[in-house]
């Protein structure tokens, strides 16, 4: 299959997803994640129309974006070390991936430097596992004030990675815990938060996650093939 079929199988399979969850599909934004993957691939899912690109490392944004288009929007979706925040702050749209208060409060700063206001979402490990970053559900409600009120930060919501299991039904309650955390939160009006983005969903279970409410998928096998790590 060429990139561009596999492209377009993604895109009719969100929008049948979003059908049947009664939402609209051009309300899902989809994140191609280059992780791993030359800019000559990049560059083909770009010609095809996309412009939202997932990175989960710096060093990749920083290599790639340069010799890319300028209109390509970069997710930074992966663990961030804080020594690195000040290279990318500016050059994501989008930081997913924000897993702890010192993690926060660096994004904060380096941002006030730049006075620059920075998007983010705050991770969640919803299904408590031991391998992942991320708040746990009780952690976000009670940092997200904290963070939004930082200053230089501006927090849009949540996003989460869920187990990989064979069957993506058994993911769909971590989604609806998802959604319904989101609600909570968004009801409580926080100042510097919007809570109206949520990023999961990803190959494997990208369609239970637009069912229940995922407002931007992270799928990068599906559209680029598998990764080869030990290149
Ligand atoms: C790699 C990665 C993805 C995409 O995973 P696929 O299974 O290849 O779609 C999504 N989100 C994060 C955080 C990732 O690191």
């Amino acid at each position: 299959m060429s990139l561009n079929s596999n492209l377009e199988d993604v895109k009719k399979r969100i929008a049948q997803a979003a059908l049947r969850a009664g939402r609209l599909p051009e309300d899902i934004t989809l994140i191609a994640v280059s992780k791993t993957k030359p800019v000559s691939m990049i560059s083909e899912i770009y010609e095809a129309g996309v412009r939202d690109f997932g990175e989960n490392k710096v060093q990749e944004i920083t290599a790639k974006s340069p010799v890319l288009p300028e209109d390509i929007r970069w997710h930074m979706i992966g663990h961030l070390q804080r020594n690195k925040v000040k290279q990318v702050i500016d050059r994501a749209c989008l930081i997913h991936s924000v897993d702890s208060m010192r993690l926060a409060v660096q994004i904060s700063e380096e941002a006030k430097k730049k006075e620059i206001t920075v998007p983010v979402l705050l991770e969640v490990n919803i299904a408590g596992e031991e391998s992942k970053y991320g708040f746990t559900a009780e952690e976000t409600a009670h940092f997200l004030p904290d963070i939004a009120s930082l200053g230089g930060i501006t927090v849009r919501g949540l996003m989460t990675s869920a187990p990989f299991v064979d069957d993506p039904e058994e993911n769909r309650e971590y989604f609806r815990r998802m959604k319904q955390l989101c609600v909570d939160l968004k009801a409580q009006n926080i100042d510097n938060t919007n809570m109206d983005y949520l990023s999961m969903g990803m190959t494997n279970d990208f369609e239970v996650a637009v069912e229940e409410g995922a407002t931007h998928v992270r799928v990068g096998t599906a559209i680029f093939g598998e990764r080869e790590y030990n290149l």
